[in-house]
């Protein structure tokens, strides 16, 4: 018996992903690795004695496992584990050469279907044989780059023979030679690398401008994209011909997604229904009716079906003559214009508070997923690991998209990336650490995963929140042990707070400290109208004085007395009485101090902690709305 392991990878991953203006790119950039992963396996799985072994399919087809959970979701990883047991190696190595061509095949059938669609729109029907057709083969053929390798037992541990094929796929992956093309003229307004599409016979933004003007939806005026970013922001079309689910998908924006909790309280109000009509008969310039629907994160999907216009909308400068002109191309239609502000208006006085402009990201994964996988004793123990992580992804779909208001872009594997509404992070969160599961066998420590989550402004570019997220989860994977979070918060006025810390720390009494539930804790007492939203502010300063140039605090022993003194001072004076906030305070108290007392936190770290936290209680929802919508 021959026994092979095959290990597939493709790239880039990261870089294709992140490079984003629109949360759809984010989406379909990871939809085409996941579709492309997926098409590999297809071309494997079925044959005699091939098992699938990572990621975790059954006797499936990928694409029926796939479909049975949720095919507008990517779910698989950017790479497999297979093991063969009858196939020679000179089989396999045809098959998998096969499979390598089916792959990058596949993607030039999403790009091509992609530029015709673009070339139709822009009235140019022959672009075969032209400069367009030598930049299109450029810049897609060799555009991803595909490794494998098939290495077969000689004798040995499961463990080793893993290893080694690892061990083959990083080298294959080192000596290939990478030939790098070199890009003129206009670059990318999405990537910036490669040169945008277009036929040299003609100015090369002719065709962008005309596209922008016809299909808003999917360019702006002044953007062009090279074929790559090209063949992202239309995949939609090609993926919706094979999916019926794809078909009428549009993705959330980010200020769809700030504004979830907003739209929580009017997604059944008439006058809701009323504004979105008005936004509904709102045409630019050239007499085209603007596209302003699009689909609200999953859980309001259930409440208000089919009509809801862009979170966008909802924001008082939208309404601004500068805006309206550069992102819709209105200039005229004063009476819907203001009809529409003044229904906007009455929204938030009914609702009482304002709609957030901020959302964050999260990137959430596995600690030491490598060694963990390194040590499955045989392949069984290793198809194991991929069908708890599979149980995974099915709770991280219920959490983020069932329970609370996010919407996942990728989730599968150990990893997890989501976009979630503030009022939601701390749950969200929560239950995302809480569910990941123990892939470690009885004598190993519990498996523990690590998070980066960026708060961002809506307005700030997309590519910069993920890659900050991604940083913060770095620094998170940087922490003693792990089993870290890492936040950090970007400001539209480009300040930024981050902090890092354990999901846990050891409070007294051999309690854990839970560091999220002490952040909502907080947030709170601060929503509540409780404590002082000074009180941050106060501590900082107060604090500040007593730390060394390090940073570190000189006299911890005075914290805990301090900390209490400050936050009973910031009690508002109207609950002072109340024995009730006067035990969530003590309790918080309790929680806060050994944090800085014992040195568990760095200084810097835990007063962004209380910045970060101070800022959710604020965005958006005022005091006086809190207590009755709660
Ligand atoms: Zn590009």
């Amino acid at each position: 018996m021959a026994e092979n392991l095959i290990l597939f990878t493709i790239t880039p991953v990261q870089g294709f992903i992140t490079t984003a203006r629109k949360t759809e790119d984010l989406w379909l950039g990871s939809y085409i690795l996941s579709h492309l992963n997926a098409t590999a396996i297809n071309q494997l799985y079925d044959k005699d004695g091939v098992k699938i072994i990572y990621p975790s399919i059954g006797d499936n087809s990928p694409f029926d496992a796939w479909r049975s959970t949720d095919i507008t979701l990517p779910s698989f990883p950017n790479l497999f584990l297979a093991l063969s047991e009858k196939l020679s190696i000179e089989e396999l190595t045809q098959t998998m050469q096969y499979v390598e061509a089916t792959v990058q095949c596949e993607f030039e059938k999403i790009a091509r279907h992609a530029v015709e669609i673009f070339v139709k729109t822009v009235g140019n029907r022959t672009w075969n044989n032209t400069d367009a057709d030598q930049l299109f083969k450029r810049q897609i053929k060799n555009f991803f780059q595909i490794y494998w390798v098939v290495s077969s037992r000689s004798g040995g541990s499961y463990e080793d023979w893993y290893a080694q094929t690892g061990a083959r796929l990083a080298s294959v992956k080192n000596c290939r030679a990478f030939y790098q093309v070199r890009e003129s003229g206009r670059k990318c307004s999405l990537c910036g690398d490669r040169e945008i599409f277009h036929d040299s016979r003609d100015n090369p933004m002719k065709w962008w401008r005309l596209f922008a003007q016809r299909r808003a939806k999917y360019c702006r005026q002044g953007e062009a994209l090279c074929t790559v970013c090209l063949t992202k922001r239309l995949a939609t079309d090609y993926f919706g011909q094979k999916f019926e689910e794809i078909k009428q998908l549009s993705f959330p924006s980010t200020s769809e997604v700030s504004t979830a909790n907003f739209k929580l309280q009017i997604a059944k109000d008439k006058t809701y229904k009323e504004f979105v009509e008005v936004i509904n008969t709102l045409k630019n310039d050239n007499n085209n009716q603007i596209e302003v629907t699009v689909n609200p994160v999953p859980k309001l999907h259930e409440i208000q079906r089919n009509w809801n216009v862009d979170g966008d909308w909802l924001f008082e400068e939208s309404f601004s003559p500068q805006n309206l002109e550069r992102y819709y191309g209105i200039s005229e239609q004063e009476s819907a214009l203001n009809k529409g502000n003044k229904l906007r208006r009455e929204l938030i006085k009914k609702v009482g508070f304002e709609p957030s402009r901020y959302f964050a990201v999260i990137a959430l994964d596995g600690d030491g997923m490598g060694q963990t996988v390194s040590q499955a004793e045989n392949s069984e123990a290793h198809t194991k690991i991929s069908s708890k992580l599979n149980a995974y992804t099915t709770k991280v779909r219920q959490i983020v998209e069932k329970n609370y208001l996010g919407k996942l872009i990728y989730a599968g594997g150990d990893d997890v990336l989501a976009l979630v509404n503030l009022a939601d992070l701390c749950n969200i969160l929560r239950e995302l650490r809480c569910g990941f599961p123990n892939l470690n066998n009885g004598e190993n420590p519990a498996s523990t995963a690590s998070a980066g989550v960026c708060i961002a402004h809506c307005k700030v570019p997309l590519g910069d929140v993920l890659e900050r997220a991604r940083g913060m989860e770095r620094a998170a994977k940087s922490v003693d042990g792990k089993d870290a979070l890492g936040i950090a918060l970007l400001k539209h006025s480009g300040n930024v707070s981050q902090t890092v810390f354990k999901w846990k720390y050891p409070g007294v009494d051999g309690k854990n400290i839970d560091m999220v539930t002490v952040g909502e804790n907080l947030i709170g007492l601060i929503k509540a109208g409780e404590v002082s939203k000074k009180f941050m502010y106060t501590f900082r300063d107060v604090f500040t004085r007593l730390t060394d140039l390090s940073g570190d605090l000189e006299l911890p022993g005075i914290v805990e007395s301090e900390l209490e003194r400050l936050i009973r001072r910031a009690v508002n004076e109207k609950v002072r009485s109340d024995e009730k906030v006067q035990d969530r305070i003590s309790e918080n108290i309790e929680n806060l101090a050994p944090l800085l007392a014992e040195k568990r936190m760095k200084f810097d770290d835990f007063i962004c902690f209380l910045e970060i936290v101070n800022f959710i209680a604020r965005e958006g929802e005022s005091d006086a709305a809190i207590s009755e919508t709660e």
